[in-house]
């Protein structure tokens, strides 16, 4: 029998990449969204597609799915400070009610639930790199709190689901994962550089550039996300490259590959920005054999080109 799977936030960047994996792998797939920030363009490939259904739904109701579901990957959130920052409640009512009924559907399915999880949930980290046993600095009145606390009540939501009502839960912790698809206005640092690279404006880095991120490729992610979804074990687990630069760096070298003459302008960090963040991935390399394999430069590159294609500005426009 096919597996099907559940995917919420699945018009979302992270979630279409997700839903258009297992698709690939034969797995049939319901895609749950409201569209909040993410958009049935992201999809739009998918549909008429066997085995692939979007359905307009906001999972902070009662989520109702007809048939068996092997496997509900609860992604339906917010996830740029930009975006949270704007919706702070939605964000807090995804993270805990959105949770509580993705956990609910998972029950009465008896299917694999994964909550995707995130490194904020470290907050502006007093360890380094980060390892799963760290419990994080987080500010819980502080503007990033409706994000870092809705993942980290999330977090506990799965866990009390796992040891009270037997749902076969994982947790990720996924860390800062770029690639096509995400919107070149969303705010988060590689698609606003690229933006800004690929329109000859400036790249606006926040202090001195000096905070640090670990950026992985969207295929590496997704490949991590599914060796936990097809494993039993119950996390979390951190997901994410650790090649770790500064976000000078960055900026730096998405200008040097869109080949941009744009000047860099040294903007306001935001209140609470994580001053370090590095993945600590000893156990995703040694339970689930997982290791991020796409080169940051090719990575870039293919994100680049797809910015490029989507701003309409075209690859020989730029190389000229
Ligand atoms: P995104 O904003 O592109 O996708 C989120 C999706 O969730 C959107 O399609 C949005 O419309 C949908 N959504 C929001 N509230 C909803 C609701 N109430 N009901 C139904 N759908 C709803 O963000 P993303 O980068 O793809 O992130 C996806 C998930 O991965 C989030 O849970 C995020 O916290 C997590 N995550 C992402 C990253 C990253 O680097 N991209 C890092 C850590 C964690
Ligand atoms: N950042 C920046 N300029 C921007 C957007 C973000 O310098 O236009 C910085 C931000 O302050 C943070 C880092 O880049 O230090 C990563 O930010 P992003 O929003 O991508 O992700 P997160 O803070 O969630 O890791």
């Amino acid at each position: 029998m096919t597996e099907r799977a559940v995917v919420t936030g699945g018009a979302g960047f992270l979630g279409s990449h997700l839903c258009e994996r297992l698709l690939a792998q034969g797995t049939s797939v319901i895609c749950l969204d409201n569209f909040l920030t993410g958009s049935p363009q992201n999809v739009a490939h998918l549909m008429g597609r066997p085995g692939f259904r979007l359905i307009e739904c906001d999972v902070t109701g009662f989520v109702h799915v007809p048939g068996d579901v092997d496997l509900v990957l609860h992604f339906a959130s917010a996830a740029s400070p930009i975006d949270y920052l704007k919706l702070p409640l939605e964000t807090l009512k995804v993270g805990g009610l959105g949770t509580l009924h993705a956990l609910g559907l998972a029950r009465e399915k008896g299917a694999r639930f994964i909550l995707a999880s995130t490194s904020e949930v470290y907050g502006d980290p007093l360890r380094h790199p980060q390892r799963e046993d760290y419990w994080g600095n987080v500010n819980p009145v502080g503007p990033r709190s409706v994000y870092d606390e809705a993942k980290r009540y999330g977090e506990a939501l799965t866990t009390a689901y796992r040891n009270s009502r037997g749902v076969n839960t994982g947790i990720v912790r996924i860390f800062n994962t770029y690639g096509p698809r995400m919107r070149p206005h969303d705010g988060r640092a590689i698609p606003t550089f690229m933006r800004q690279a690929l329109l000859g404006e400036p790249l606006t880095v926040a202090g001195d550039g000096g905070q640090t991120r670990s950026i992985c490729y969207v295929d590496d992610t997704v490949n991590g996300i599914l060796a936990l979804a097809r494993s039993d074990l119950p996390g979390p687990v951190n997901i994410g490259n650790p090649e770790e630069m500064t976000i000078l760096e960055l900026a730096e070298s998405i200008r040097d590959l869109a080949g941009s003459d744009s000047p860099i302008e040294f903007v306001d960090r935001p209140v609470d920005d994580p001053g370090v963040r590095r993945p600590d991935t000893t156990l995703a390399r040694e339970r689930l054999g997982w290791r991020p394999a796409v080169p940051r430069d090719a990575g870039l590159r293919r994100t680049l080109d797809w910015f490029a294609a989507e701003l309409g500005v075209g690859a020989a426009a730029r190389a000229a």
